[in-house]
């Protein structure tokens, strides 16, 4: 029999797809890890499983606890199915402007949903810092206690893709990889999965793609972090080194206007038949742009994070688009 165990061992063991028109057009072979197959959506179910199970390995999360934490929503779908599944209960923190069909989905879910206006992190009112402050009331009033995910600077979130996402990617390219790109929204994904490629083949160029609004490619590229311009993808963009960053063998850096990031996306789906969210787009756009700087010949993976339907009111939307100055394609009218 080839079944797996459940909702937690339906995560990872993605497929690695091969992106025609993005290899056709560079001359390279780019490949999407795709990661919206996870069992809750997105790339999230993987940090959400090495989060709960670590804290379960130290003995912080006892039977019926409450796990708490801000997220932009994958993270919260994630746990909210990996509580599910485990018997926890979950408290998410979400900032408002977060596309209605994650905060219905996390309310399906099960997630005790908090909903707080999008504030800097400098603000005590910032969505980490309220999920930070709840889970130290929860922890006191639980009967069976409460954790905080902590996903930005737990650590146990990139050792989640250190452990899993790398060595797939590794063992499904046979070792022929030569690139390796993601956005940042915590860095987990891209720290974890850079490092344990690069512990395989040093050689492994790795890239980041960051949208307007983040202060990443700014650090990356000219040694300082500084934000300018904004973006409509979500679940990605960073003001700060978070403890998942620290340290992450980046090599190269990309800015990536949502023009050209939703533009891969219409393509995605136009040529390809993936319907896929914002920051696959960046992450595909990333991917062409290392492949231009590498020259033909090589082979680039990145992540395909989570599905388009998580922002049908958004990025599908041709009257959001307008509204952002974005070009709707034909077929959208
Ligand atoms: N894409 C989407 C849609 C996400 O929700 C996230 C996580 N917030 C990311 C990319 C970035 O992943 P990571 O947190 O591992 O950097």
């Amino acid at each position: 029999m080839d079944v797996r165990d459940g909702f937690i061992g339906t995560i990872g063991d993605t497929p690695l797809i091969k992106l025609r028109h993005a290899s056709e057009a560079t001359g390279c072979t780019i490949l999407g890890k795709a990661e919206f197959l996870n069992p809750g959506g997105s790339v999230k179910d993987r940090a959400a499983l090495a989060i709960v199970s670590d804290a379960e390995r130290r003995g912080l999360l006892r039977p019926g606890g409450v796990i708490v934490e801000g997220t932009a929503g994958n993270t919260g779908i994630g746990l909210a199915l990996v509580g599910r599944a485990r018997g926890y209960r979950t408290v998410i923190v979400i900032p408002e402007t977060q596309s209605q069909e994650k905060k219905d989905m996390l309310r399906l879910c099960g997630a005790d949903l908090r909903e707080v206006p999008a504030k800097p992190y400098r603000d005590p009112g910032n969505y980490v810092h309220v999920s930070h402050r709840l889970a130290d009331e929860l922890a006191a009033s639980e009967p069976n206690g409460a954790i905080w995910a902590n996903q930005f600077d737990n650590v146990a979130n990139r050792q989640g893709h250190f452990e899993t996402t790398g060595p797939e990617i590794w063992d499904q390219t046979g070792g022929h990889i030569d690139g390796f790109v993601a956005a940042v929204g915590t860095g987990g994904t891209l720290a974890g999965t850079a490092m344990a490629l690069k512990q395989r083949k040093p050689t492994v160029k790795v890239a980041l793609a960051d949208p307007p609004g983040s202060a990443l490619w700014h650090y990356y590229a000219k040694g300082e972090l500084k934000a300018e311009g904004s973006s409509i993808t979500e679940g990605i963009g960073q003001g700060r080194i978070t403890a998942n960053l620290a340290d992450a063998p980046i090599d190269v850096a990309f800015q990536i206007p949502d023009s050209e990031s939703v533009a891969v996306v219409f393509d995605l789906l136009e040529r390809e038949g993936l319907c896929l969210g914002g920051s696959s787009g960046v992450n595909v756009a990333g991917a062409i742009r290392l492949a231009r700087e590498l020259g033909p010949g090589h082979t680039i993976v990145t992540i395909l994070c989570d599905s388009g339907t998580r922002y049908m009111s958004k990025l599908f939307n041709p009257a959001f688009l307008r509204e952002k100055d974005l070009p709707t394609p034909g077929w959208m009218k």
